[in-house]
């Protein structure tokens, strides 16, 4: 007799806040979740220290040791993990979705995408090749390295003031670098970064080029006025890129709904993507809010509509859906 392939009914892709606030949703609803969270499970908070902001946590609590919460919370109610990355999908519309890890298949009758963003690099020479050798994306992981060193970071976001904050406390010298006179960044953040005592602020230059030194660490970065035109180089043994984000959507790109940056799309109000049965939540769908509550609640929204989707009911407006303790209508597919 053929081999009866089990049919999840939801497989989550990330494990970041949104992955496995749907994954706890799902799991509670018996839906028996299946999580790929990635290699490096935990998503952006996985590289972050303190988290001041998010609701419940009066005295702040450090980004891993939350996720780590997030994911025992979904495993308390049966989500089974995968730590690792997912090679490829095959999404179905309105029917069967397939997931790759190399050539052994999952299948699910929903899809709930969430794996997030990831740092934006410039995209000019040196970076790639001075990356981990003076030149970083993550300041919170990194920082440590540049004691007494003269650095710099470059951004004018939220992202590039918290850096700064963060690595100030081990460098001598930093310089925070923008491109434009204005910044981008909330007023409390450039506040703060104001209020360090080393921190100089250095406008409207954009990076060229970084460049190496003799034991093949980086020695300076080439920098262009942006008013006069004029190119300088700008000694710095430490360079934090922090100038935003882009969505890992790469592997549903081209068989999904995205904009022009890869953001997915989904309908207003809604988690639902263009195909039937597969939802997108959390900072890949998300280019505005991008905070971990936000993400978190989006997550909720994506399990919600899975559910719905399953039961084939879509809620009235105003009805209270999920209570705790009730049986659900839906049987978690039973294995092969
Ligand atoms: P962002 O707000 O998009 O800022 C990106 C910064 O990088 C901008 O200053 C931008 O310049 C600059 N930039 C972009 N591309 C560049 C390039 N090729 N060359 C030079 N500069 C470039 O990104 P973010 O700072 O990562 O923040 C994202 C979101 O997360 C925001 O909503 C933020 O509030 C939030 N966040 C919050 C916290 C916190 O509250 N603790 C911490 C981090 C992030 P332009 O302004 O000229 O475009």
């Amino acid at each position: 007799m053929a081999e009866q392939k089990r049919v999840e009914n939801v497989i989550v892709v990330g494990g970041g806040p949104a992955g496995y606030t749907a994954a706890l949703y799902t799991a509670r609803a018996d839906l028996e979740p299946l999580v790929f969270e990635g290699f490096q499970w935990g998503g952006q908070l996985q590289n972050t220290t303190d988290v001041e902001n998010y609701p419940g946590y009066p005295e702040g609590i450090m980004g891993p040791e939350m996720m780590n919460r997030f994911r025992a919370q979904a495993e308390r109610f049966g989500t089974r993990f995968v730590s690792d990355d997912v090679d490829r999908v095959e999404l179905g519309d309105g029917d069967v979705h397939r997931v790759f890890l190399g050539e052994e298949e999952h299948r699910a009758k929903t899809v709930i995408l969430a794996m997030g963003a990831e740092p934006r690099r410039l995209g000019i020479p040196g970076e790639l090749e001075l990356s981990g050798r003076g030149v970083s994306t993550c300041g919170v992981c990194d920082g440590a390295f540049f004691k007494g060193k003269n650095v710099i970071v470059i951004g004018g976001g939220d992202s590039a003031m918290e850096d700064a904050i963060f690595v100030s406390k081990f460098a001598s010298e930093l310089t925070v670098v923008n491109r434009r006179d204005e910044f981008r960044a909330s007023k409390i953040m450039q506040e703060r970064a104001r209020e360090e005592g080393n921190i100089e602020f250095k406008t409207p230059f954009v990076p060229e080029e970084f460049v190496g030194g003799d034991g093949g660490n980086l020695d300076h970065v080439r920098l262009r006025n942006a008013e006069t035109g004029e190119s300088e180089d700008f000694g710095a043994e430490g360079a934090f890129v922090a100038i935003g984000h882009i969505p890992k959507s790469e592997i549903v790109v081209d068989q999904i709904d995205t904009d022009e940056d890869g953001y997915i799309r989904t309908q207003p109000g809604s988690t639902k993507t263009n195909l039937a049965g597969v939802f997108a939540v959390g900072d890949v769908v998300d280019r505005i809010y991008r905070q971990a509550v936000t993400a978190a609640g989006t997550g909720c929204m994506g399990a919600l509509d899975a559910e719905w989707y399953l039961r084939d009911t879509p809620p009235s407006p105003g009805a209270h859906w999920m209570t705790s303790g009730e049986p659900t209508e839906i049987a978690p597919t039973p294995g092969s």
